[in-house]
């Protein structure tokens, strides 16, 4: 007897698109206007706000395990997530070193995202894209068309990425056996105001921090060449290794930039690789007036740069240049099976860009430098970059016309360091002044510059990567911090005449 068996009901089949085309088109067109009305007005916001407590509980949530419409997950975003930013899309934030970013920018992510792209490997459009974007680079720099580069997600990964090809460059068996083919230490050098993202690679890939060696500054905050020509040659003498040089085009602190020149002679004179670190400050090279402090730049191994500080792409856009595209080659590709190249079909296309750095997996970034550098043409960004450079220089006039401001550096780029000081105070209490000053500026959601240290001395520091910022802007920076220093030193005097008052 056969026995009729009711096949088991499948589970309906199913996906992530949305179950009603026409409610998401509604919702996404919501989005892009509220998104575009939020930047048009950001002018009108205050800088920063301090995120309050039970917004920051509501990022401690259970795992969802159960849906919920998009429409109330993104009213969720608007009211906990979108005004507590960093800032850095006012045209008064200026902390740190950190981009604007464009509207057109925000489109071109969201056309980036739609396509979904993996600009690792393959046939397609993107990876075209990707390497004019790369062209383009190297014309900026003045590298030559043979040269190699890769788009990475910053200047950190850039440097990371050079110093690895500067590292393996000393022995074609350094990938098989490691630094340890050497007897003597490997040693790199750099100024004692290199950016950390340097010292971290140095971690990274072996050498130690403690083999990074601090060359002196002079008073501009810039390489001193001749320290570093002895430090070389007593490490020699000491039987150690020197292979690389870090240059400095814009130091984070100051935006010093070391002498080119001398540094590509040293390197020559010993063989070494010679790197530049031009975060935000090799962007000058854009503009021919910087020509004259910059030649040199073109003479770099590898040069890393970011175009989400002083290009203003949106988050993340950096770049790695290598001079010779063999050495860049030779430090990471590899070939294993799943991912050869292939003569036809999805597979064949340029050589796979993962031959070049360390992701395989990577994003389409590429489109919205592509598109920016389309719509507003070269010439649209160097306006821009003088203009920051403008206004670096008439802050620092501002301030020097202020009898209880001082300038604590020269301007040489787009960064500004200063502080309140109304005299007679004592070091300490000087940091500590313009340390409530600032927070105070940030509290009050008015300005936002950011600090650092110069000499052990605290400092207030303005690093100008903003489109949106206007000359006016930097009067209310002034204003601020005058009207906040005096403030303080009036509630202070107070509390010392009641503290004598009680004593008496
Ligand atoms: C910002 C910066 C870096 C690090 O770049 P990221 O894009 O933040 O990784 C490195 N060097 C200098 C001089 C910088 O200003």
């Amino acid at each position: 007897m056969r026995f009729e068996k009711q096949p088991a009901a499948l589970p309906a089949e199913e996906t992530l698109d949305p179950a009603n085309w026409d409610d998401i088109k509604a919702i996404g067109q919501q989005m892009l206007d509220e998104m575009m009305h939020y930047l048009q007005n950001i002018s009108s916001k205050p800088v920063w706000k301090k995120i309050p407590e039970e917004i920051i509980e509501k990022f401690d949530q259970p795992l969802p395990v159960e849906p919920q419409e998009l429409a109330e997950v993104y009213e969720e975003f608007k009211e906990t997530i979108l005004p507590y930013s960093l800032g850095n899309t006012h045209p008064r934030f200026w902390s740190w070193v950190i981009g604007t970013g464009t509207v057109q920018g925000m489109l071109a992510e969201m056309l980036a995202a739609g396509m979904n792209s993996n600009v690792g490997i393959g046939d397609q459009a993107p990876t075209y894209v990707d390497q004019q974007v790369v062209t383009w680079c190297k014309q900026m720099m003045g590298f030559p068309a043979e040269s190699s580069g890769v788009l990475v997600n910053g200047a950190s990964a850039a440097n990371l990425n050079a110093l690895i090809v500067a590292r393996n460059s000393m022995s074609q068996y350094i990938r098989i056996r490691g630094t340890q083919i050497y007897n003597g230490k490997l040693v790199m050098y750099a100024s004692s105001e290199t950016h950390s993202s340097i010292q971290k690679a140095a971690e990274v890939i072996g050498i130690g921090s403690e083999n990074v060696r601090k060359v002196r500054v002079n008073e501009q905050y810039e390489m001193d060449v001749q320290h570093l020509d002895e430090m070389i040659r007593n490490d020699k003498a000491l039987g150690n290794n020197p292979f690389c040089v870090v240059a400095n085009v814009g130091t984070v602190n100051t935006g010093a930039i070391d002498p080119l020149q001398e540094i590509f002679m040293v390197c020559i004179k010993y063989n070494l690789w010679f790197h530049i670190d031009g975060a935000f400050g090799a962007l000058a090279k854009l503009l021919p007036e910087f020509g004259q402090r910059l030649t040199g730049l073109e003479l770099a191994d590898s040069i890393a740069f970011d175009l989400h500080k002083w290009m203003y792409i949106p988050y993340e856009a950096g770049v790695v240049l290598v001079k010779n595209a063999n050495k860049h080659r030779q430090a990471f590709a590899v070939n294993p099976d799943y991912i050869l190249h292939h003569d036809r079909g999805i597979a064949a296309g340029p050589e796979a860009i993962s031959n070049f750095g360390i992701d395989l997996s990577r994003g389409f970034k590429a489109l919205k430098i592509w598109m920016a550098l389309k719509e507003h043409g070269i010439k649209k960004f160097r306006r821009l970059i003088r203009q920051n450079i403008r206004q670096a220089q008439y802050l620092g006039q501002l301030i020097r016309q202020e009898s209880s401001l001082e300038l604590m550096a020269p301007v040489s780029l787009n960064v500004v360091c200063f502080r309140y000081n109304p005299g007679m105070l004592m070091k300490g209490e000087l940091s500590e002044l313009n340390k409530e000053i600032l927070m105070r500026l940030h509290e009050a959601g008015l300005v936002a510059p950011s600090y650092t240290k110069l000499n052990q001395e605290y400092c207030l520091r303005v690093a100008i990567v903003n489109h949106r910022s206007r000359m006016k802007d930097f009067d209310i920076l002034v204003k601020e911090v005058k009207k906040i220093g005096d403030q303080i030193q009036k509630e202070r005097s107070f509390t010392y005449i009641e503290m004598k008052n009680k004593v008496a």
